[in-house]
């Protein structure tokens, strides 16, 4: 059973209501999903009513970017109540944006950017020599250049969201995330990319899917989908279907 979170995100750009049917047309088509959408109100809707039945849902998966206001205390306490019990979280491209000051939000995503993360958010991380690399350099969080295609390359081929896929597979036109900072704990990176400088990327190796627990749930991060031409991949498609079925049970028995 799946939760797929969708609503406010910041401007033009993210356009849940294109993206969120591709996010549930890729589910449905598994054929191991049961998804049900809840969209949260909108910037200065009425909260009051949005309880959302997280125990009812093995996975939630977060198609929403909002600043940290938006939720009461309550509504947060919720949720990582939720995860702590063994919950699931996949958050897709924008969501590892919403929240910077959320403490426990931002232990879940692992790594995030914009909306005001700098240095207080944690180091950067990246990949270096072959080995996950922390970096305590100051600046913003959050970056990417124009939309090309670009390589992912697998750095854990054992783990079951990754296991029997190539080595390395060619990703289509979308945004490069790099500088993302965060606590970075417990995180294991599945995949990274090349942050070319020629295109005002870092001339790094940057996360682009993470897995991690949080008490006793499980987190999926994929960086990757900006928009309908960057879900239309079938690494994204493929990583996604295993992501939300692993974060919902621990298992991926999808081919
Ligand atoms: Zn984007």
């Amino acid at each position: 059973k799946v939760m797929l979170l969708d609503g406010e995100q910041g401007g033009p750009y993210h356009a849940w209501q294109e993206t969120t049917p591709y996010l549930k047309k890729m589910l449905d088509q598994a054929g191991i999903f049961d998804v049900q959408v809840v969209t949260a109100p909108p910037a200065g809707g009425d909260f009051s009513a949005f309880k959302p039945k997280w125990q009812d849902y093995q996975v939630v998966v977060a198609n929403y970017d909002v600043p940290d206001e938006r939720w009461s205390d309550e509504l947060k306490v919720s949720f990582e109540k939720y995860m702590r019990e063994g919950g699931g979280l996949v958050s897709v491209h924008a969501a590892d944006n919403a929240f910077p000051k959320w403490k426990a939000y931002n232990q879940m995503i692992v790594i995030g950017g914009w909306r005001g993360r700098d240095e207080a958010s944690g180091p950067l991380w990246y990949y270096k020599d072959g080995k996950l690399v922390s970096d305590n350099t100051p600046g913003k969080a959050g970056s990417h250049g124009a939309r090309q295609a670009f390589r992912i390359v697998n750095r854990v081929t054992t783990h079951p969201i990754t296991t029997g896929l190539p080595a390395e597979w060619m990703h289509v036109p979308d945004e490069l995330y790099a500088t993302l900072r965060g606590p970075g704990e417990h995180m294991t990176v599945l995949a990274t990319a090349f942050s070319a400088e020629s295109n005002r990327g870092t001339g790094r190796d940057e996360p682009i899917l993470m897995v991690l627990g949080f008490g006793n749930g499980r987190i999926f991060h994929t960086t990757l989908g900006h928009d309908i031409a960057a879900l239309n991949c079938v690494g994204f498609i493929t990583t996604y279907q295993r992501g939300v079925e692993w974060a919902a049970t621990g298992r991926v028995t999808q081919k």
